[in-house]
């Protein structure tokens, strides 16, 4: 069974997340504080995670941060109480999966926390099969100038760098690269990656993109895989020096 913590200190939240979580066949775990979340993120090791922003003792952006440096890529769904404070953290470039501004309805909660597990899930499922082959990873590498993927084996390498890319940021990557020198579109990229059915908040397609430059360009103002076409959206290819 797929195990969830949330970390949210309004008590309220807590149990209406906690309660249409199981009933989507969840286990639960919650903290009400920052301090103790972090304790149950390392000990409780949850498929996912649902983090608020603003909390006592330590604040959501701390307890993100503090995670993937220690390079745990658990899924990590932000919570926000405001639209301002979502333009903030969308600023800061953190590494969160996904992000809702509350007041949310829980069945879109659910539908997201569904969203993100089931790609990491293919993330797990791919790395699974690692060791069968090592001539047909080969078949399946993608490669675009100095960047490699293998889709297969859920990895991407830069200059053979192996990048440490969040589930959310590889399955970008991905698509970007199958998609190598089409124009994209940030709705198209939305309902590609992160599997909306409905219109979501193309924000998050900028700052996942901005994520990936800065692991992937030398120079992120003067992109060499990743272009912004003003007005349209993004397109991967590479341009030569
Ligand atoms: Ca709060």
């Amino acid at each position: 069974m797929r195990k969830i913590l949330v970390v949210e200190d309004e008590n309220s939240i807590v149990t209406l997340l906690q309660f249409n979580l199981e009933q989507a066949g969840f286990t639960v775990v919650t903290a009400l504080d920052g301090k103790t979340g972090l304790y149950l993120a390392r000990k409780e090791k949850p498929d996912l995670i649902i983090l608020d922003l603003m909390l006592p003792e330590m604040d959501g952006m701390e307890i993100l941060k503090t995670l993937r440096q220690e390079q745990n890529q658990t899924p990590i769904l932000m919570l926000t109480a405001k639209d301002e404070e979502l333009d903030k953290i969308l600023g800061l470039e953190m590494g969160a999966d996904d992000y809702m501004t509350k007041p949310f309805s829980p069945r879109e909660v659910v539908a997201r926390v569904k969203a993100i597990l089931r790609r990491s899930g293919q993330a797990l499922n791919r790395s699974a099969h690692v060791s069968e082959s090592e001539e047909q990873d080969k078949e399946n590498e993608l490669v675009v100038g100095e960047l490699r993927v293998l889709p297969d084996q859920y990895e991407a390498y830069i200059r053979d760098q192996k990048l440490e890319l969040t589930p959310k940021e590889f399955e970008l990557l991905l698509y970007l690269i199958h998609n190598k020198g089409r124009v994209l579109s940030r709705d198209q990229l939305l309902n590609a990656v992160w599997n909306y059915d409905y219109i979501g908040d193309t924000r998050i397609v900028d700052v996942h993109i901005s994520h990936l430059r800065e692991k992937i360009e030398e120079n992120t103002r003067q992109p060499r895989y990743i272009k912004t076409i003003r007005g349209l959206g993004y397109k991967l290819e590479e341009k030569d020096h």
